[in-house]
């Protein structure tokens, strides 16, 4: 239904939806489906789980202003973010699950993918965490059947924390967030210096215009950024995403071959068909960019980008390397 509704749309969007057969056909190569059958229980439209190897974490950007992982502890009574506060360590039996997920996987014929973390940042650098991430590289070690997201805000202590080297386990992808220009010029240099299959960022929350395409030109960087992640921020205090940045994001991907996944909104949608009396603010005022934002609600906003959801995900790995 999806391609064929892209048939009348326009040429530009037949070739997107080109595209998604062709990760279908590609994911078979990764193992990858989009197989709804999959057993999930992650409520992240990119990841079929959620993994954290503790609790707690220190802001480091503008992306961390809201943070819904310390406002979540915080509802819970749990004092977990600073930089001397303890971590919330979890117990055997949760990190038992993976095993399951992998045997699921490995009994299914179809690879699962799980995000860590939602409630920390494994790159934090605290050398009371580290034996906790020996038990991470070891249990992601013994799941081959599960892709491991990681996804930090501090790719700078990537090197000094992974035991892998140049030579990275085929079941980890790497991610950093960039929710600004300034922070993809600061971030995603470090990311690409690793050799993970996957190495994508996650523009979530977008909270400017972003340029990733001297990262996105497998001519230029071997190992190029070859997944991207666009959302908007959500919870009742959330920045508004002028819709120009998603699609500009979009149309990077689609130049450059790169997987692009619209994750959501957040709080604050286009104006254009909603109704009123919802709280509304105007971006860019006064000039002929003015676009009219909605606070709606995240669930009401949605996660469709011109008419369609954006589910892209990272191309063959190996045409990036015979670049
Ligand atoms: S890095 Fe992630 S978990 Fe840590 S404060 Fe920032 S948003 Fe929260």
């Amino acid at each position: 239904m999806q391609y064929l509704s892209a048939l009348s749309y326009s040429r530009q969007r037949l070739t997107i939806n080109y595209k998604c057969i062709q990760y279908t056909v590609l994911s078979s190569y990764w193992g990858i489906e989009f197989d709804t059958s999959m057993a999930k229980n992650s409520k992240i439209e990119w990841t079929h789980h959620t993994f954290n190897p503790w609790w707690g974490c220190e802001r480091v950007s503008p992306a961390c202003k809201h943070c819904y992982a310390e406002t979540w502890a915080r509802r819970l009574g749990l004092d977990l973010w600073s930089k001397g506060a303890p971590r919330r360590m979890l117990s055997s039996a949760y990190w038992r699950q993976p095993l399951a997920w992998d045997r699921e996987a490995r009994e299914a014929g179809v690879r699962s993918r799980v995000f860590c973390a939602s409630m920390a940042d494994v790159f934090e650098s605290r050398s009371d965490l580290n034996p906790v991430r020996e038990q991470l590289w070891e249990t992601i070690s013994s799941t081959p059947n599960l892709d491991w997201l990681l996804l930090t805000k501090r790719p700078q202590h990537v090197s000094q924390l992974v035991p892998w080297g140049q030579q990275w386990p085929h079941n980890v992808w790497l991610g950093t967030t960039v929710e600004t220009q300034r922070w993809a010029d600061r971030r995603a240099p470090l990311l690409l210096e690793h050799a993970a299959v996957v190495r994508f960022v996650s523009c979530e929350p977008l909270l400017g215009p972003i340029d990733l395409t001297p990262w996105l030109n497998p001519s230029k960087n071997s190992f190029g950024i070859n997944w991207v992640i666009v959302g908007g921020e959500s919870g009742h205090r959330a920045r508004p995403m002028n819709p120009v940045w998603a699609r500009h994001l979009r149309d990077q991907c689609e130049a450059y071959d790169v997987g692009f996944h619209f994750k959501q909104w957040g709080n604050w949608s286009p104006s254009d068909g909603l109704p009123n009396g919802h709280r509304t603010r105007i971006l860019n005022g006064g000039t002929a960019l003015a676009v009219s934002m909605t606070n709606v609600g995240k669930k009401e906003s949605g996660r469709k980008l011109d008419g369609y959801e954006w589910n892209g995900l990272p191309l063959d790995h190996g045409d990036l390397m015979e670049a």
